[in-house]
Protein backbone atom coordinates (compact mmCIF):
# COMPACT_ATOMS: atom_id res chain seq x y z
CA UNK A 1 0.00 0.00 0.00
CA UNK A 2 1.17 3.34 -0.96
CA UNK A 3 -0.56 6.60 -0.01
CA UNK A 4 0.03 8.75 -3.58
CA UNK A 5 -3.44 9.47 -5.21
CA UNK A 6 -4.47 6.72 -7.24
CA UNK A 7 -3.59 7.28 -11.32
CA UNK A 8 -6.10 8.37 -13.74
CA UNK A 9 -6.66 5.96 -16.28
CA UNK A 10 -8.50 6.24 -19.73
CA UNK A 11 -11.61 4.78 -17.63
CA UNK A 12 -12.12 7.09 -15.22
CA UNK A 13 -11.55 10.58 -16.95
CA UNK A 14 -11.52 9.91 -20.99
CA UNK A 15 -7.94 11.13 -21.71
CA UNK A 16 -8.92 11.64 -25.80
CA UNK A 17 -7.38 14.89 -27.10
CA UNK A 18 -3.13 15.01 -27.84
CA UNK A 19 -1.36 17.70 -28.67
CA UNK A 20 1.48 17.36 -31.12
CA UNK A 21 4.22 19.44 -31.09
CA UNK A 22 6.09 18.82 -34.70
CA UNK A 23 8.72 21.37 -34.15
CA UNK A 24 10.59 23.37 -31.33
CA UNK A 25 10.92 25.97 -33.82
CA UNK A 26 9.32 29.17 -33.52
CA UNK A 27 9.81 32.55 -36.25
CA UNK A 28 8.34 35.07 -33.35
CA UNK A 29 10.44 35.37 -30.23
CA UNK A 30 7.44 36.11 -27.28
CA UNK A 31 8.60 37.55 -23.77
CA UNK A 32 6.42 34.36 -21.94
CA UNK A 33 7.35 31.62 -24.18
CA UNK A 34 11.24 31.40 -25.02
CA UNK A 35 14.25 32.81 -22.74
CA UNK A 36 16.23 35.90 -24.45
CA UNK A 37 18.95 35.16 -26.59
CA UNK A 38 17.38 31.60 -26.77
CA UNK A 39 19.23 29.18 -29.85
CA UNK A 40 19.27 25.62 -28.07
CA UNK A 41 16.72 24.00 -30.36
CA UNK A 42 16.35 20.45 -31.03
CA UNK A 43 18.80 18.77 -32.97
CA UNK A 44 17.07 17.89 -36.64
CA UNK A 45 17.57 14.20 -35.91
CA UNK A 46 15.88 14.23 -32.16
CA UNK A 47 12.80 15.73 -33.94
CA UNK A 48 9.79 12.96 -34.38
CA UNK A 49 9.59 12.42 -38.74
CA UNK A 50 6.32 12.30 -39.51
CA UNK A 51 6.16 8.85 -40.07
CA UNK A 52 7.04 8.38 -36.32
CA UNK A 53 4.58 11.42 -35.59
CA UNK A 54 1.93 9.12 -37.42
CA UNK A 55 2.63 5.80 -35.39
CA UNK A 56 2.14 7.82 -32.83
CA UNK A 57 -1.04 9.11 -33.47
CA UNK A 58 -2.19 5.29 -34.49
CA UNK A 59 -0.93 3.89 -31.06
CA UNK A 60 -3.00 6.88 -29.71
CA UNK A 61 -6.70 6.05 -32.02
CA UNK A 62 -5.88 2.73 -30.36
CA UNK A 63 -6.66 3.53 -27.01
CA UNK A 64 -9.56 5.74 -27.85
CA UNK A 65 -7.84 9.54 -28.76
CA UNK A 66 -10.14 11.09 -31.28
CA UNK A 67 -8.91 14.58 -30.95
CA UNK A 68 -5.89 16.05 -31.88
CA UNK A 69 -4.02 19.72 -32.60
CA UNK A 70 -1.09 20.48 -34.12
CA UNK A 71 1.20 22.72 -32.90
CA UNK A 72 5.04 23.66 -31.97
CA UNK A 73 7.19 25.50 -31.63
CA UNK A 74 5.69 27.17 -34.96
CA UNK A 75 3.93 24.20 -36.70
CA UNK A 76 3.93 26.17 -39.83
CA UNK A 77 7.55 26.91 -39.74
CA UNK A 78 8.32 22.97 -40.35
CA UNK A 79 8.25 21.61 -44.24
CA UNK A 80 5.42 19.81 -45.25
CA UNK A 81 3.51 21.11 -42.34
CA UNK A 82 0.02 20.78 -44.75
CA UNK A 83 1.11 17.27 -45.84
CA UNK A 84 1.16 15.78 -42.16
CA UNK A 85 -2.11 17.24 -41.45
CA UNK A 86 -3.80 15.98 -44.08
CA UNK A 87 -2.28 12.06 -43.55
CA UNK A 88 -3.37 13.00 -39.39
CA UNK A 89 -6.92 13.98 -40.94
CA UNK A 90 -7.11 10.83 -43.17
CA UNK A 91 -5.98 8.68 -40.62
CA UNK A 92 -8.55 6.14 -39.05
CA UNK A 93 -10.30 6.99 -35.83
CA UNK A 94 -9.07 10.49 -35.84
CA UNK A 95 -12.42 12.68 -35.15
CA UNK A 96 -11.02 16.20 -35.20
CA UNK A 97 -8.02 17.74 -36.02
CA UNK A 98 -6.99 21.53 -34.76
CA UNK A 99 -3.73 23.59 -35.36
CA UNK A 100 -2.27 25.79 -33.28
CA UNK A 101 -0.47 28.96 -34.95
CA UNK A 102 0.97 32.25 -34.69
CA UNK A 103 -0.42 33.06 -37.91
CA UNK A 104 2.10 34.88 -39.54
CA UNK A 105 2.70 32.59 -41.95
CA UNK A 106 -1.31 31.74 -42.82
CA UNK A 107 -1.96 33.74 -45.88
CA UNK A 108 0.99 31.49 -46.83
CA UNK A 109 -0.40 28.82 -46.54
CA UNK A 110 -3.92 28.70 -45.41
CA UNK A 111 -5.12 27.56 -48.82
CA UNK A 112 -2.96 24.43 -48.62
CA UNK A 113 -4.13 23.91 -45.01
CA UNK A 114 -7.89 24.02 -46.14
CA UNK A 115 -7.24 21.24 -49.15
CA UNK A 116 -5.38 19.33 -46.21
CA UNK A 117 -9.21 19.23 -44.97
CA UNK A 118 -8.20 21.66 -41.96
CA UNK A 119 -11.13 23.51 -40.36
CA UNK A 120 -10.17 24.55 -37.20
CA UNK A 121 -7.47 26.60 -36.01
CA UNK A 122 -6.51 28.56 -33.03
CA UNK A 123 -4.54 31.77 -33.86
CA UNK A 124 -2.15 33.82 -31.00
CA UNK A 125 -3.07 37.52 -30.95
CA UNK A 126 -2.21 39.11 -27.74
CA UNK A 127 -2.64 42.48 -28.79
CA UNK A 128 -3.90 44.57 -31.92
CA UNK A 129 -2.12 47.49 -31.22
CA UNK A 130 1.38 47.00 -33.98
CA UNK A 131 3.58 48.44 -31.51
CA UNK A 132 2.81 46.59 -28.16
CA UNK A 133 1.71 43.18 -30.87
CA UNK A 134 5.97 44.21 -31.70
CA UNK A 135 6.86 44.35 -27.75
CA UNK A 136 5.41 41.07 -27.17
CA UNK A 137 6.19 38.75 -29.77
CA UNK A 138 9.00 40.69 -31.95
CA UNK A 139 6.34 40.39 -35.17
CA UNK A 140 4.14 41.93 -36.91
CA UNK A 141 0.66 41.69 -36.42
CA UNK A 142 -0.69 43.09 -40.20
CA UNK A 143 1.09 39.54 -40.83
CA UNK A 144 -1.08 37.72 -38.31
CA UNK A 145 -4.50 39.58 -39.89
CA UNK A 146 -3.94 38.71 -43.05
CA UNK A 147 -3.57 35.29 -42.24
CA UNK A 148 -6.33 35.20 -40.60
CA UNK A 149 -8.23 36.78 -43.00
CA UNK A 150 -7.10 34.48 -45.49
CA UNK A 151 -8.08 31.28 -43.79
CA UNK A 152 -11.38 32.35 -43.44
CA UNK A 153 -11.59 32.73 -46.98
CA UNK A 154 -10.29 29.34 -47.47
CA UNK A 155 -12.90 27.81 -45.50
CA UNK A 156 -11.54 27.22 -42.01
CA UNK A 157 -14.30 27.99 -40.30
CA UNK A 158 -13.59 27.29 -36.67
CA UNK A 159 -11.19 30.06 -35.77
CA UNK A 160 -10.18 30.99 -32.12
CA UNK A 161 -8.21 33.84 -30.85
CA UNK A 162 -5.54 33.05 -28.11
CA UNK A 163 -4.74 36.34 -25.96
CA UNK A 164 -2.16 35.46 -22.91
CA UNK A 165 -2.61 38.37 -20.27
CA UNK A 166 0.88 40.23 -19.35
CA UNK A 167 0.05 43.05 -16.51
CA UNK A 168 1.85 45.98 -17.61
CA UNK A 169 2.15 45.01 -21.39
CA UNK A 170 -1.37 44.28 -22.82
CA UNK A 171 -4.00 44.98 -20.44
CA UNK A 172 -5.24 48.11 -22.57
CA UNK A 173 -5.34 45.59 -25.33
CA UNK A 174 -8.45 43.41 -23.78
CA UNK A 175 -10.87 45.87 -25.57
CA UNK A 176 -9.44 46.29 -28.32
CA UNK A 177 -9.14 42.49 -28.59
CA UNK A 178 -13.01 41.92 -27.85
CA UNK A 179 -13.72 44.18 -30.47
CA UNK A 180 -11.73 42.92 -33.41
CA UNK A 181 -12.53 39.14 -32.68
CA UNK A 182 -16.13 40.88 -32.57
CA UNK A 183 -16.16 42.20 -35.87
CA UNK A 184 -14.53 38.76 -37.66
CA UNK A 185 -17.01 36.87 -35.70
CA UNK A 186 -14.38 35.18 -33.80
CA UNK A 187 -14.26 33.07 -30.82
CA UNK A 188 -11.19 34.90 -28.31
CA UNK A 189 -10.08 33.51 -25.36
CA UNK A 190 -7.97 35.75 -22.71
CA UNK A 191 -5.16 33.05 -20.92
CA UNK A 192 -3.44 33.52 -17.64
CA UNK A 193 0.48 33.60 -18.34
CA UNK A 194 2.20 30.08 -17.37
CA UNK A 195 5.34 29.81 -15.73
CA UNK A 196 6.29 27.36 -18.77
CA UNK A 197 9.59 28.24 -20.19
CA UNK A 198 13.00 28.04 -19.62
CA UNK A 199 13.62 30.98 -17.08
CA UNK A 200 11.04 32.92 -14.83
CA UNK A 201 8.29 34.41 -17.61
CA UNK A 202 5.62 34.62 -14.61
CA UNK A 203 5.73 37.11 -10.75
CA UNK A 204 4.07 38.82 -8.82
CA UNK A 205 4.07 42.22 -10.81
CA UNK A 206 3.21 40.93 -14.72
CA UNK A 207 0.78 38.38 -13.51
CA UNK A 208 -2.64 39.40 -14.74
CA UNK A 209 -5.57 37.07 -12.94
CA UNK A 210 -8.31 36.20 -15.80
CA UNK A 211 -10.96 37.50 -12.96
CA UNK A 212 -9.47 41.16 -13.71
CA UNK A 213 -9.83 40.60 -17.18
CA UNK A 214 -13.27 39.78 -16.99
CA UNK A 215 -13.84 42.90 -15.00
CA UNK A 216 -12.80 44.93 -17.29
CA UNK A 217 -14.84 43.40 -20.30
CA UNK A 218 -17.90 43.28 -18.13
CA UNK A 219 -17.51 47.41 -17.22
CA UNK A 220 -18.03 47.97 -21.13
CA UNK A 221 -21.01 45.57 -22.14
CA UNK A 222 -22.91 42.83 -20.70
CA UNK A 223 -21.93 39.69 -20.35
CA UNK A 224 -23.74 36.09 -19.94
CA UNK A 225 -22.24 32.77 -18.97
CA UNK A 226 -22.43 30.67 -21.92
CA UNK A 227 -21.98 27.25 -21.29
CA UNK A 228 -22.10 25.60 -24.76
CA UNK A 229 -18.85 23.67 -24.81
CA UNK A 230 -16.87 25.54 -27.33
CA UNK A 231 -14.30 23.01 -28.51
CA UNK A 232 -11.89 21.02 -25.73
CA UNK A 233 -10.27 23.36 -23.48
CA UNK A 234 -10.89 24.53 -19.92
CA UNK A 235 -12.30 27.81 -20.89
CA UNK A 236 -15.51 29.62 -18.93
CA UNK A 237 -17.00 31.10 -21.85
CA UNK A 238 -19.37 34.45 -22.03
CA UNK A 239 -21.71 35.69 -24.29
CA UNK A 240 -21.76 38.95 -25.23
CA UNK A 241 -25.11 39.90 -26.57
CA UNK A 242 -24.45 43.47 -27.67
CA UNK A 243 -21.37 42.64 -29.85
CA UNK A 244 -23.00 39.11 -30.56
CA UNK A 245 -19.76 37.69 -29.93
CA UNK A 246 -18.13 35.33 -27.09
CA UNK A 247 -14.93 35.40 -25.35
CA UNK A 248 -13.35 32.38 -23.29
CA UNK A 249 -11.63 33.42 -19.85
CA UNK A 250 -8.43 30.24 -19.35
CA UNK A 251 -7.48 30.41 -15.75
CA UNK A 252 -4.76 28.43 -15.69
CA UNK A 253 -3.85 29.32 -12.25
CA UNK A 254 -6.73 30.91 -10.03
CA UNK A 255 -9.05 28.63 -11.69
CA UNK A 256 -9.19 25.96 -9.04
CA UNK A 257 -11.30 23.53 -11.40
CA UNK A 258 -8.94 23.96 -14.19
CA UNK A 259 -7.86 20.36 -14.23
CA UNK A 260 -11.29 18.68 -13.24
CA UNK A 261 -12.10 18.52 -17.28
CA UNK A 262 -8.52 18.25 -18.78
CA UNK A 263 -8.94 15.25 -21.38
CA UNK A 264 -5.08 16.14 -22.61
CA UNK A 265 -1.45 14.63 -22.75
CA UNK A 266 0.72 16.14 -25.36
CA UNK A 267 3.56 14.72 -27.97
CA UNK A 268 6.89 16.88 -27.62
CA UNK A 269 8.53 17.85 -29.99
CA UNK A 270 11.51 14.97 -29.49
CA UNK A 271 8.85 12.57 -28.83
CA UNK A 272 8.14 11.83 -25.23
CA UNK A 273 4.48 12.11 -24.30
CA UNK A 274 4.01 14.37 -21.52
CA UNK A 275 0.55 13.92 -19.44
CA UNK A 276 0.26 17.03 -17.85
CA UNK A 277 1.61 20.60 -19.12
CA UNK A 278 1.98 21.57 -15.74
CA UNK A 279 4.20 18.44 -14.50
CA UNK A 280 7.78 17.62 -15.26
CA UNK A 281 6.83 13.80 -16.00
CA UNK A 282 7.29 12.67 -19.47
CA UNK A 283 7.44 9.50 -21.33
CA UNK A 284 10.12 9.01 -23.80
CA UNK A 285 8.55 7.51 -26.68
CA UNK A 286 11.69 7.06 -29.08
CA UNK A 287 12.86 3.65 -27.95
CA UNK A 288 9.65 2.50 -29.39
CA UNK A 289 9.63 3.99 -32.20
CA UNK A 290 13.45 3.49 -33.47
CA UNK A 291 15.18 1.77 -35.26
CA UNK A 292 11.54 0.81 -36.06
CA UNK A 293 8.13 1.42 -34.87
CA UNK A 294 7.01 -1.06 -31.99
CA UNK A 295 3.27 -0.40 -31.52
CA UNK A 296 2.92 -3.06 -28.59
CA UNK A 297 5.62 -1.28 -26.56
CA UNK A 298 4.36 1.90 -27.81
CA UNK A 299 0.43 1.12 -26.30
CA UNK A 300 2.64 0.19 -22.83
CA UNK A 301 4.42 3.83 -23.02
CA UNK A 302 1.03 5.27 -23.42
CA UNK A 303 -0.54 3.32 -21.25
CA UNK A 304 1.85 3.74 -18.31
CA UNK A 305 1.33 8.34 -19.39
CA UNK A 306 -2.44 7.20 -18.86
CA UNK A 307 -1.51 5.91 -15.66
CA UNK A 308 0.98 8.68 -14.62
CA UNK A 309 -1.30 11.63 -15.45
CA UNK A 310 -1.77 13.24 -12.20
CA UNK A 311 -5.02 14.94 -10.84
CA UNK A 312 -3.73 18.09 -10.75
CA UNK A 313 -1.02 20.37 -12.41
CA UNK A 314 1.55 21.73 -10.20
CA UNK A 315 2.10 25.34 -11.39
CA UNK A 316 0.87 27.06 -7.64
CA UNK A 317 3.49 24.79 -6.34
CA UNK A 318 6.80 26.48 -6.54
CA UNK A 319 6.81 24.72 -10.19
CA UNK A 320 10.16 25.23 -11.26
CA UNK A 321 10.15 25.42 -15.00
CA UNK A 322 12.50 22.81 -17.15
CA UNK A 323 11.58 23.05 -20.74
CA UNK A 324 10.69 25.53 -23.34
CA UNK A 325 7.30 26.29 -24.00
CA UNK A 326 7.82 25.62 -27.86
CA UNK A 327 9.33 21.91 -27.03
CA UNK A 328 5.84 21.06 -25.53
CA UNK A 329 3.43 23.09 -27.53
CA UNK A 330 1.50 24.93 -24.90
N1 LIG B 1 3.25 28.96 -32.28
C1 LIG B 1 1.89 28.57 -32.04
C2 LIG B 1 1.12 29.72 -31.43
O1 LIG B 1 1.67 30.81 -31.28
O2 LIG B 1 -0.05 29.54 -31.14
C3 LIG B 1 1.72 27.29 -31.22
C4 LIG B 1 2.57 27.07 -30.03
S1 LIG B 1 2.31 28.14 -28.66
C5 LIG B 1 3.47 27.47 -27.50
C6 LIG B 1 0.73 27.62 -28.06
C7 LIG B 1 0.03 28.57 -27.14
O3 LIG B 1 0.74 28.63 -25.91
C8 LIG B 1 -0.10 29.99 -27.64
O4 LIG B 1 -1.45 30.42 -27.54
C9 LIG B 1 0.78 30.77 -26.70
O5 LIG B 1 0.33 32.07 -26.54
C10 LIG B 1 0.66 29.95 -25.43
N2 LIG B 1 1.73 30.18 -24.47
C11 LIG B 1 3.05 30.11 -24.66
N3 LIG B 1 3.73 30.38 -23.53
C12 LIG B 1 2.81 30.61 -22.57
C13 LIG B 1 2.87 30.94 -21.19
N4 LIG B 1 4.03 31.06 -20.55
N5 LIG B 1 1.71 31.10 -20.52
C14 LIG B 1 0.53 30.97 -21.16
N6 LIG B 1 0.40 30.65 -22.46
C15 LIG B 1 1.52 30.49 -23.17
Amino acid sequence: MHNSPAPLDAVSRPVDYLRISITDRCNERCLYCLPEGFTAWTEREEILTYEELLHVARAATALGFRKFRVTGGEPLVRRNASDFLAALIAQPGVEHVGLSTNGIRLSASARALAEAGLRSANISLDAVEPAIYRRITGGNVREVIAGIEAAQAAGISTIKLNAVLIRGVNENQIWPLVQFAASRELILRFIELMPVSLTSVLNEENFFPVGEAKKAVASRTAMIPDLTRHGNGPAAYYRLPELSATVGFIGALTDLHFCETCNKMRLTADGSIRPCLGNHGEIDLKPALRPRADAARLRKLFLQALRDKPREHSFRDRYQPNRVMTAIGG
